[in-house]
């Protein structure tokens, strides 16, 4: 008989109670310290007082009116994001494969309305993951996401990642777009070097192309900067943000040029609960603690210190780890050992890792995490390591 809540997930036999921090309470009072944050997403940690007080103060006031009226925390979130950014202008999703919905009607609408409808061609990479719509699994492409799903949406070109003279042999008449994660999550933290970031930015100049910049994981300071384009002095078209910037609450956005816009005007896009009053009123929280050039300092002070440490792990354990890898909070330990085995003695040890391809684990730290947390993480991965050679 089907389990009640649909067999699509793969779950480990943890139920957590409670968080606090960087630390998660299993219903049997076990404490795990979490270098997960729900993939990427409790980027303030669990139970942030500022959160709790933005999500309460507006639970009783006001939770969702829909977009046909004035959303005041919306306007606030979006001129912030405008403030700090490339962007001129931003919608709200609820996740990030909403917003790589947009991004794509976005790129071949600002085609449409230069009278080149033609152009609806986006150029990818292997790798990739941009959700689970429609639109996201064909933009990926691989077999694992499409497999058995009837049509996929045409108009993608996949790239072998780190191609570059593949992506000038790929552009044509029909190329709207090139759309990469500055660094690849999914795909087993693959960080796109600054120097190609820099090309492909000079590709799309040189074609007339939108540069679509995926930054739902690797977004909103996970990588140091407060999106991880910044540390190439780049700036996209069109950039898809989720995870983190809700610190927990389901919340995305699109946030792009006004050229790039051009097409989207009233009535082309919308969304019943996307930029709602409690998600924005959390959004706002987080985007004034990340934003801090203080706190993004002291994230890079904190990555600069687990790495150090994680090196040191990767040498002493050469049977179970190969390379340290990644950007600033944003690491994943390339394995010898099987990935999952390292994960699963990870829960043995009480600290919560991330599996993600290429054998890879990821480690995806509330961006609050304290120094003393960042000790502890080395020494239950130590433990954990040490009993996958004794496995
Ligand atoms: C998680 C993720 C998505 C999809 O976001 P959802 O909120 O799960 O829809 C898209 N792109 C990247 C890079 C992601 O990591």
């Amino acid at each position: 008989m089907i389990a009640s809540v649909l067999p699509t997930y793969n779950r480990a036999p943890l139920n957590f109670v409670k968080g606090e921090g960087a630390w998660l309470v299993e219903k049997d009072g076990r404490r795990f310290l979490d270098l997960g944050s729900g993939i990427a997403v409790n980027a303030l940690g669990h139970a942030h007082p500022a959160l709790v007080e933005a999500l309460t103060n507006q639970a009783q006031n006001l939770w969702h009116v829909s977009n046909l009226y004035e959303i005041p925390q919306q306007q606030a979130l979006a001129d912030k994001l405008v403030e700090h950014t490339f962007a001129d202008t931003v919608f709200f999703t609820n996740s990030g494969t909403e917003a790589c919905e947009l991004a794509v009607k976005m790129a071949r609408k600002y085609f449409f309305e230069k009278d080149q409808p033609e152009r609806i061609e986006i150029i990818t990479f292997d790798g990739s993951f941009h959700g689970r719509s429609s639109a996201g699994i064909a933009a990926a492409g691989s077999e694992k996401m499409t497999k058995g799903f009837g049509p996929v949406l045409p108009g993608f070109v996949h790239l072998t990642f780190g191609d570059l003279d593949g992506v000038t042999n790929a552009i044509s008449d029909s190329t709207a777009a090139i759309m990469i994660e500055p660094v690849q999550g999914e795909g087993g933290i693959r960080p796109v070097p600054d120097a190609d970031m820099k090309a492909l930015r000079a590709i799309c100049d040189e074609h007339g192309l939108l540069l679509i910049l995926d930054e739902v994981q690797c977004g909103v300071g996970r990588t140091g900067k407060l999106f991880a384009h910044e540390w190439a002095g780049i700036t996209p078209d069109i950039m898809m943000v989720a995870k983190g910037i809700g610190g927990g609450f389901p919340l995305g956005a699109v946030l792009a040029t006004e050229k790039a816009a051009l097409g989207m005007t009233a009535g082309t896009h919308g969304s019943t609960y996307g930029g709602n009053p409690l998600g924005c009123a959390v959004g706002n929280a987080v985007i004034d603690h990340v934003a801090d050039p203080d706190f993004l300092a002291d994230v890079n002070r904190k990555a600069g210190l687990l790495r150090q440490k994680l090196e040191g792990l990767v040498s002493g354990h050469p049977d179970v780890f190969e390379e340290v890898r990644g950007a600033g909070l944003m690491l994943g330990l390339k394995c010898r050992a099987v990935n999952i085995d390292v994960v699963n003695a990870g829960y043995a040890n009480e600290v919560i890792t991330v599996p993600a391809a290429d054998n890879v684990i990821r480690l995806l730290p509330p961006l609050t995490l304290t120094d003393e947390d960042v000790a502890e993480a080395v020494i239950r991965l130590e433990k954990a390591a040490i009993q996958v050679e004794n496995a």
